[in-house]
């Protein structure tokens, strides 16, 4: 059965969107069978992987509304073991669609039910909000995976999210786990990002990825190429920082197997 892992914080460009891109190319490049279903009307996961939002007449919309089945909405990438199911627009339209629905929490997890089988890992990119699009995601997934740039505000958003994050273990899904949180655009010859990252590894100790990903600017061009970072320039330290983070989070699976 797939790990299905929500890419989620409310705070926006914090490497959401990087991170579920980048991590879903390099578990994929390790021959887990991987997708990236994107949930954010941005559909910059979309784009990211190379699939033209323009010529996307069924998506993930259509898939939580109950028009299309997941047949209908799974693309292909450039990488073999990883595929996607793309945003668009429209997809605006669903937080408050989604408001009138039954289930309107359980959406994506209905719709996800019957690929579970058919991956090891699915990755779910929300948009900067706590609505329904990222409760439907932290509904259907195992665990949340929440990216953190090393600022100021940093810790103060964080606080939002985890107790969102409590809210649906209270409620929605019990099952919910933290899979981690991930220092993203880290910058060593800035003090405070120093700090900060101290900060955050004192009051959460091992829920925070050994990994972190640093500033680099390959991972910043690689989307506009439509392009995971590992197609795009396997050798920077952006790629070695996602291929790294995939291992963590294989070895962290294998650890839960026993
Ligand atoms: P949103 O909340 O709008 O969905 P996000 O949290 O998904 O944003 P991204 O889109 O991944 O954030 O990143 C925000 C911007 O920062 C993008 O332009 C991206 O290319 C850039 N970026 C992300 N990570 C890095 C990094 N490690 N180094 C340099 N640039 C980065
Ligand atoms: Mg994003």
């Amino acid at each position: 059965m797939a790990r299905i892992i929500a890419v989620a914080n409310q705070k926006g460009g914090v490497g959401k969107t990087t991170t579920a891109i980048n991590l879903a190319a390099c578990l994929a490049a390790a021959e887990q069978p991987t997708l990236l279903v994107d949930v954010d009307p941005q559909a910059n996961a979309t784009t990211g992987v190379g699939v033209d939002p323009r010529t996307t007449m069924r998506h993930v919309y259509h898939l939580l509304l109950g028009d299309a089945n997941w047949r209908e909405v799974v693309r292909p990438t450039a990488i073999p073991a990883l595929q996607v199911i793309p945003s668009r627009r429209e997809l605006v339209g669903a937080e408050v669609e989604l408001v009138e629905l039954p289930d309107r929490e359980h959406r994506l997890r209905i719709a996800l039910h019957p690929l579970a089988d058919q991956y090891r890992y699915i990755l779910i990119d929300c948009p900067p909000s706590l609505g329904f699009l990222t409760l439907n995601a932290l509904v259907a997934a195992d665990a949340v995976l929440i990216p953190l740039q090393c600022e100021y505000y940093a810790l103060e958003g964080l606080g939002q999210i985890m107790e969102t994050v409590r809210l649906c273990q209270r409620t929605l899904n019990p099952q919910l786990a933290v899979e981690g949180i991930l220092l993203t655009m880290f910058d060593g010859r800035v003090n405070l990002a120093g700090q900060v990252a101290a900060e955050v590894r004192q009051h959460f100790r091992e829920r925070v990825f050994r990994t972190v990903i640093p500033r680099n600017v390959r991972l910043s061009e690689a989307p506009s190429h439509g392009k995971p970072i590992i197609l795009y320039d396997i050798r920077c330290a952006g790629a070695e920082g996602y291929l790294q983070l995939a291992r963590e989070v294989i070895d962290g699976a294998k650890a839960r197997a026993g």
